[in-house]
């Protein structure tokens, strides 16, 4: 039986909405992060080694012996997320030389990013627990997929964007049929509709304004299909780290895989942050108790641009033997380019695990024979703006013959990548 489990001080509550995570901690004036917990066991296993067994669906509920809802549960909902490529990448070599290095390529999911599967989960619980509707607090992807998934299931859903969100994302917010906020003071919306009115923040497990511990669980599917794809373990596993939900959802994956006894070890997960909005590798870096607080966050990766983050991702990355490294804007935009011009085309955050793959070997994070996992988590294609202010050749408006035969002699000439 599932059950949430306060990390902080150890009590136990039956699954529901806890709008300010533990109650006993809050009673206590303190902030404790709910869990969700299971009982590890051989029947555990088998269910999970039979999910492995039967044919590959696109669906998280695939693994939910290991998830705190069921598929045959009628609040469950999917669009068909997960099972995402895994693709080598050997033409990564000439960016950073590695000699086996692979992409797991969540971009392929319904709202072409990862956080698919955290609202798959996240919704269909909300839904069993009576939720009144959906708030999100956003830079674009997470309230693009949590509208999709919110309107899918016929729940109301506020998204609350940020205002360097871009129109893509509020344009895919509206046609899900959310209602979509650009606000500067989404904090004070997030905790009135959270605390006063009674709707379910989908945001992450250590937010302590409203935690949400059910979207780790459903990236532990990521873990999950590594293992199964490799047939087997990993090095190291390469992620861009925001909250670091994603990254401890992934740790959280490997490490249940090792207690049911189906792998022998756990990769290193080595999370990745902008120079400028680098909470997370202050506190790793620092042995810092607490994650700090930036006051002003800078990076264009802006979905990895957040002030602070969770505390369970330091546990992922010290008990894996990991690290976060830390990457210039520069460096991203790099690994962006050299991605996109071999047609895999991905936002800068989600770029940000290619450069700290390269970033990392000159650290000595990791070596050139690790066999590596980079997880690029959205596509690149919402960011309209961006793109196109980075782009240097590409989109001409009623040129003449003239300037076309010039373009295409002077592209000509150019060095083409390889
Ligand atoms: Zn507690």
């Amino acid at each position: 039986m599932t059950r949430l489990a306060c990390r902080d001080c150890g009590r136990v509550q039956s699954l529901g909405i806890y709008p300010r995570g533990c109650p006993a901690c809050t009673q206590a004036g303190k902030h404790g992060i709910l869990e969700v917990t299971y009982e590890y066991g051989g029947a555990v296993r088998t269910a999970l080694q039979r999910a492995f067994d039967s044919p590959r669906a696109h669906s998280v509920w695939r693994f939910d012996v290991l998830l705190p809802m069921t598929a045959r549960d009628a609040h469950a909902v999917t669009l068909g997320e997960g099972g995402t490529p895994l693709v080598e990448a050997g033409w990564l070599s000439d960016f950073a030389s590695l000699q086996t290095v692979f992409l797991k390529n969540e971009t392929s999911n319904p709202t072409w990013c990862s956080k698919d599967r955290a609202h798959a989960l996240s919704v269909s619980v909300g839904r069993a627990l009576k939720a009144r509707g959906m708030v999100a607090v956003t830079t674009g992807n997470h309230g693009a997929s949590t509208a999709a998934y919110s309107g899918h299931a016929g729940v109301p859903c506020i998204v609350l964007l940020a205002v360097e969100s871009d129109v893509i994302h509020r344009a895919m917010v509206a046609a899900y049929g959310g209602a979509g906020i650009v606000s500067a003071h989404r904090e004070a919306l997030l905790r009135h509709l959270v605390h006063e009115l009674g709707w379910f923040a989908v945001t992450s497990m250590g937010d302590a304004d409203a935690p949400n511990p059910f979207g780790v669980e459903a990236y532990k599917t990521i873990a999950y299909e590594l293992f199964e794809d490799l047939e087997g373990v990993p090095d190291a596993v390469i992620v861009p780290a925001a909250s670091g939900d994603l990254l401890y959802g992934v740790y959280k994956g490997f490490r249940e895989l090792r207690e049911l006894g189906l792998a022998q070890t756990c990769p290193r997960l080595i999370g990745c942050q902008a120079e400028g909005a680098a909470p997370l590798a202050h506190a790793f870096h620092d042995r810092l108790n607490d994650v700090p607080v930036l006051s002003q966050p800078k990076t264009m990766a802006i979905s990895i641009g957040d002030a602070t983050g969770g505390k369970p991702a330091l546990e992922a990355v010290q008990d894996s033997g990991g690290d976060i490294v830390t990457v210039t804007d520069e460096e991203i935009l790099a690994a962006q380019r050299h991605l996109a011009s071999h047609g895999v085309l991905v936002e800068t955050a989600s770029a940000s695990s290619v450069a700290g793959a390269a970033a990392g070997l000159r650290a000595g994070v990791i070596r050139s024979r690790d066999k590596i996992v980079c997880v690029v988590t959205g596509s690149g294609a919402k960011w309209s703006t961006q793109l196109l202010s980075q782009t240097t050749a590409g989109v001409y408006l009623e040129p003449s013959p003239a300037t076309v035969w010039n373009l295409a002699h002077t592209l000509e000439k150019l060095p083409q990548p390889g």
